[in-house]
């Protein structure tokens, strides 16, 4: 069986970050995963990122059990269910965190900081938290769905960038230096870089990495990223995946198609997901979601700028017209027969399916799609023998239409 040896050097990867949470002698922030990173990083703090405490309760199958709790301070069933999960993990005090590293929670924040480049719901949760921990918050707001980042934008959200400055130094005790934040931000350019061409060596077929895979494997860019581990754990990763692509050694021997994934990970229902495509030799190999920490635009030399264009440039936060470019690009560098669109019904957000996109997309690009309906992670919303036989229908469908163009 087909199995990425860098995953247990991942895995030490993660271990070592959650165990360093246990050091309360460092300065602690939370920011949201799309947030600016670097600049906390550049004050020396560690960094919790409440969303993929999200995807873990996901993962894990435990995000049923807290959802409930947040119901009942009234936050809706049908608002993030990354925010209802970690909420209701810290209002129960109980989180996989505990089993698995020996955290009693997630660290308390010295700083709490947000972008709103992918949903307006990070600002209310992260502002639940800030009331409830009485800590301070700062947060960016970029213009919404932009259909290309223009030196407006990147004047009104570098001044942003800027003034989160005063409060990362008083949480921090330390003076702004914008040689250390220069310094990180190409630490983080370059472990974005080789994360891009980690993603994109499954242009190759067979391709050696699936987009389920990148979903774990996504861990350091989004928890680590500005750090040298992050760079040194994505070049290990890359050479292994290189060394595969050039012994035509795949996840699957023989593609029978090759498919893309629009939006969220079902966390809950990884791997069953992802045998169910191997079974039908279908290659799930190009997401926008893993792409979303693939940050071209850093550039240490104009770090606030560079900084400013690179997250609000991110796929969640552009218009139908741009997503559409972008993914008619990937299409082409990915060779896709099909796209499957996941509508997450607790996040609006990150679903494209529900204006009409896989529509316009199969009509200009001659592809099909198909729209499933899950969550991320609240499994009320979904139903797996009804997605499993949408899904193999689509498949055959697909196979069939190769066999009889050929
Ligand atoms: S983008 Fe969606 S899943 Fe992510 S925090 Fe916002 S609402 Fe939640």
């Amino acid at each position: 069986m087909y199995k990425i040896q860098s995953a247990k050097l991942l895995k030490e990867v993660m271990t070592s970050y959650f165990l360093g949470m246990k050091d309360t002698s460092k300065k602690m922030a939370w920011c949201t995963s799309v947030g600016p990173a670097e600049l906390l990083r550049s004050f020396g703090f560690e960094v919790h990122f409440p969303e993929n405490h999200g995807a873990l309760l996901g993962a894990t199958r435990t995000a049923g059990d807290f959802i409930p709790e947040s119901t009942k301070l009234g936050y809706n069933n049908d608002i993030c269910s990354y925010l209802t999960a970690d909420i209701g993990s810290y209002l129960k005090k109980q989180t996989p965190l505990q089993e698995h590293y020996g955290l009693k929670g997630a660290p308390k924040p010295d700083l709490i900081v947000y972008n709103t480049n992918q949903c307006r719901e990070v600002q209310d949760w992260m502002n639940y938290f800030a009331k409830e921990m009485n800590c301070p918050i700062a947060g960016i707001t970029p213009p919404r769905h932009v259909d290309e980042v223009t030196d407006t934008h990147i004047v009104d959200v570098s001044a942003q960038f800027k003034a989160l400055i005063p409060a990362c130094e008083k949480a921090s005790g330390k003076k702004f230096d914008i040689d250390r934040f220069r310094e990180v931000l190409k630490l983080s350019k370059e472990a974005t870089d080789l994360w891009k061409k980690v993603l994109w060596t499954a242009t190759n077929s067979p391709a050696p990495i699936s987009f389920f895979d990148a979903t774990i494997h996504m861990g350091p860019i989004v928890v680590l990223r500005g750090t040298q581990v992050a760079k040194d754990y994505y070049a290990a990763l890359l050479k292994e995946l290189e060394g595969n692509v050039s012994q035509k050694i795949g996840f699957l021997a023989e593609e029978n198609s090759r498919i893309y994934w629009d939006g969220m990970p079902i966390w809950g229902k990884l791997r069953p997901m992802s045998e169910l495509f191997i079974e039908n030799k279908a290659a799930v190999v190009a997401s926008t979601y893993c792409n979303s920490w693939v940050f071209d635009a850093f550039d240490e030399k104009n770090p606030f700028e560079s900084s400013a264009k690179a997250y609000t440039e991110i796929f969640i936060n552009r218009s139908e017209d741009a997503k559409e470019k972008i993914l008619a690009r990937l299409v082409k560098d990915f060779r896709i027969d099909g796209m499957i669109f996941h509508d997450a019904k607790t996040c609006a957000n990150n679903s494209n399916s529900r204006f009409g996109m896989p529509q316009r997309i199969s009509e200009k690009l001659g592809i099909p799609t198909l729209v499933i309906e899950a969550d991320l992670c609240d499994l009320r919303f979904y139903s797996e023998g009804q997605s499993t036989t949408k899904i193999e229908t689509f498949l055959e469908q697909i196979e069939s239409s190769k066999v009889l163009s050929h």
